[in-house]
């Protein structure tokens, strides 16, 4: 119970950390890379400001140099004449005119006055006769000018266009959510612009700044982190989908691999390891004698808790699995240490074991019966293999040759459920079998089934003339055993005379019927033999169950 809640919490994790990995992975790379593109697309807008920025200074220093040097430095008609035509040819200036040294504008064109002086403390680099500066009202209001120096009491001004500015670069992604400023050296502010998106918003938002190397100018563009991870949204839609679908089909077969282990695959594994499968001993009798014969072993799972799993619930895996091959090895070792002595005390005890088609694929299994039972109680005449016509043996040479080695020890061989398989009377021909077994199908209706009779009268006389042994399975009724014993069948096992027997059950029922004073209790065990017989009026009398 509790290693099946570790199974299926492992088949969770491991489900989780499939479709978990590639997630966290794409999510790093992509968030990572969207972000390193960001970066480098505000750069470039930084940039663009900053050449803009530039590009507008320059152009008013180039005006003003060269009305400086064109002597129009009065306000004069004329030199004003000038200033407006320079303003007007411009791309990026305003206003050219004239300022005193505390920044009061004498005159400009167009027209146009200043509310207040125009304190100018920047300068460009390495000259001090030219500045830049802003004036601002305080609140949003802002003009940048710049100033060229004529003498003790006179500047150039040329005030730049606030539209310079005004222009839209970056990719779309970022548009909404950026912010551009542009600042001179002495702290005061050219241009601030934001949408409805501020850096404040994001803690890590993403920041590049372009410093002139011309003038006092500095500019800054913050965009958002979010909008640049957005861009890989649909990447990682396709990322997410393609995960979940990946532990998904983990987790199906996890689950598949958690049923199987709980109804047969490592749980049967490990029973095979744990050596949990015993035989039971199924008694054959001379019906005309009422002698015990021997036996039939056959399989039983004994779970750890004490429950029995009859062959047929595990042995289509064991045997689709190849693991059958083991169990028939460790049955066959358990009978050797259950049945020693009681078949090295009777030479006459058979022992029959089951053998399936996995076993007639290589010679290993002449090799298992000798290392087995040759240093055994049980002697290989006493052994006999049961072949079983159900499953098709894929080789019948292999098979004949198998089998031909098994007599070769001096062990016989069985054909299993004669007329119920493929094999047919075909098998019979070619495997050459010493004993065929009559299916408890055609046992059940012999008495009232005209075919199952013939069936069985066909079998018995062809066994008779090919010289082979004859045992009826299956056999409940008094009626059967009547019928078989006109037609000349003589040993049987069924219900009627005993289940399959634990191993005490069997040796104590053997011991008994063989008159084994010593290992019973003498009369005892005659009287077990008497009542056993008597089974046969009166049935069932040896349910397994009492016997264990
Ligand atoms: P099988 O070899 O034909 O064995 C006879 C089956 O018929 C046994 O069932 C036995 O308990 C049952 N049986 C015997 N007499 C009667 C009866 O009077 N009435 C009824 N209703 N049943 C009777 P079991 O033990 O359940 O085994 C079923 C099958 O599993 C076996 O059929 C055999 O094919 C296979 N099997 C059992 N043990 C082994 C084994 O150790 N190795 C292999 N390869 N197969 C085994
Ligand atoms: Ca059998
Ligand atoms: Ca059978």
């Amino acid at each position: 119970m509790a290693s099946s809640v570790l199974r299926w919490v492992r088949v969770v994790v491991a489900s989780l950390f499939v479709a978990g990995a590639p997630i966290a992975v794409a999510e790093y790379v992509l968030g990572h890379h969207a972000l390193a593109e960001a970066r480098v697309e505000t750069r470039a807008m930084a940039e663009r400001y900053l050449e803009r920025a530039e590009a507008a200074i320059g152009e008013g220093l180039t005006l003003l140099r060269d009305l400086k040097n064109a002597n129009s430095v009065t306000c004069t008609m004329v030199d004003r004449q000038a200033f407006g035509s320079s303003a007007f040819q411009s791309t990026y200036i305003q206003q050219i005119g004239l300022a005193d040294p505390k920044g009061t504008l004498l005159c400009g064109e167009p027209m146009g006055s200043l509310e207040q002086p125009i304190r100018l403390p920047a300068a460009e680099r390495g000259d001090p006769s030219v500045m830049v500066g802003v004036l601002s009202d305080g609140r949003d209001d802002r003009q940048t000018f710049v100033l060229v120096r004529v003498d003790e009491a006179r500047r150039l001004v040329a005030r730049i266009n606030r539209s310079a500015l005004e222009f839209v670069t970056g990719p779309d992604y970022l548009s909404a959510a950026q912010q551009v400023a542009v600042y001179l050296d002495d702290g005061s502010t050219w241009m601030r612009r934001s949408g409805t998106w501020k850096p404040e918003q994001e803690p890590d938002s993403i920041e590049e700044t372009a410093i002139s190397t011309r003038y006092p100018l500095r500019v800054s563009v913050t965009v958002s982190a979010l909008a640049a991870r957005q861009t890989v949204a649909p990447l990682r839609s396709i990322i997410l989908i393609g995960s979940a679908f990946l532990g998904l089909m983990v987790f199906g077969w996890g689950a598949v691999l958690v049923a199987r282990g709980a109804n047969g695959g490592d749980v049967f594994t490990r029973a095979v390891a744990n050596q949990e499968f015993v035989p039971f001993y199924q008694p054959v009798f001379d019906m005309f004698t009422g002698e015990i014969k021997g036996c039939e072993v056959l399989v039983r799972w004994q779970r750890p808790d004490g429950s029995m799993v009859p062959p047929g619930q595990f042995l289509p895996y064991a045997e689709a699995t190849g693991l059958i091959r083991d169990i028939t090895t460790q049955l066959m070792h358990q009978t050797v240490e259950d049945c020693s002595a009681l078949y090295s005390r009777h030479r006459g005890l058979k022992l029959s074991i089951n053998l399936t088609a996995m076993h007639f694929v290589d010679l290993r299994i002449v090799d298992e019966i000798r290392e087995i039972y040759e240093t055994s109680g049980i002697g290989y005449e006493q052994l006999c293999f049961e072949v079983t016509e159900q499953h098709p043996l894929k080789d019948l040479t292999l098979s004949r040759t198998i089998i031909q080695r098994i007599q070769a020890l001096g062990a016989q061989v069985a054909l299993d459920d004669v007329g119920t398989g493929h094999g047919g009377l075909a098998y019979l021909q070619k495997l050459g079998v010493d004993i065929i077994k009559i299916d408890k199908m055609f046992i059940d209706n012999i008495s009232t089934d005209h075919s199952s009779q013939s069936i069985v009268e066909t079998l018995v006389e062809l066994g008779n003339q090919l010289g082979l042994g004859i045992i009826a399975e299956g056999v409940e009724r008094v009626d059967q055993v009547e019928h078989l014993k006109g037609i000349g069948v003589s040993t049987a096992q069924g219900y009627l005379f005993a289940k399959p027997l634990p191993a005490a059950a069997y040796l104590e029922l053997a011991h008994a019927m063989l008159g084994d004073g010593d290992a019973g209790g003498g009369a005892d065990d005659e009287a077990i033999a008497d009542d056993l017989f008597a089974a046969v009026d009166a049935p069932d009398q040896t349910d397994p169950k009492a016997a264990a």
